[in-house]
C-alpha cells in the first residue's frame, strides 16, 4: 500500500476527512502569500477568517466551518463558490469596467452579496 500523501508547504489537511487542502495564493515578489481561505474539495470544509462573522461562526474546535458551511465572509467567490483573487477580479472587471453603476451607492456592495449565492 503507498504511503499517505503528505501536503507540501502551500497546504494543510482538512480537520474532517484528511483531504489535502490548497489555498489561493499570490506571489508578492519575495514569496507566496494566502489570499484565500483553505477549502477542502472532498468535502467542502473551509477555512474561518479573523473577522469577527468567522470567529463567531466556525467550528471552535478546528478553526474552520464545517463541510456544507457557506465559506469565510472574507473569501472570494463567484457564483456561490471560492474563487481566487484573479477570477474575482476578472469577473468585476468584466460587470464595472467603463459601467458607471459602480458609483451607484450600494451597487459593488450588493454585487459581492450576489458572488455569494449559488447561481
Ligand atoms: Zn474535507
Amino acid at each position: 500500500m503507498p504511503a499517505e500523501q503528505e501536503p507540501d508547504t502551500y497546504q494543510t489537511r482538512c480537520p474532517y476527512c484528511r483531504a489535502i487542502c490548497d489555498c489561493d495564493l499570490v506571489d508578492v515578489g519575495v514569496g507566496l502569500v494566502q489570499c484565500g481561505p483553505y477549502h477542502c474539495e472532498r468535502c467542502g470544509a473551509s477555512e474561518a477568517g479573523s473577522s469577527p462573522e468567522d470567529l463567531a461562526r466556525q467550528d471552535p474546535k478546528t478553526g474552520w466551518f464545517r463541510p456544507g458551511e457557506p465559506p469565510s465572509s472574507l473569501a472570494n467567490m463567484i457564483d456561490g463558490r471560492l474563487a481566487t483573487a484573479e477570477e474575482t477580479r476578472g469577473a468585476y472587471r468584466a460587470r464595472f469596467a467603463g459601467n458607471p453603476d459602480y458609483d451607484e451607492p450600494g451597487v459593488v456592495e450588493d454585487w459581492y452579496a450576489q458572488q455569494r449565492q449559488p447561481v
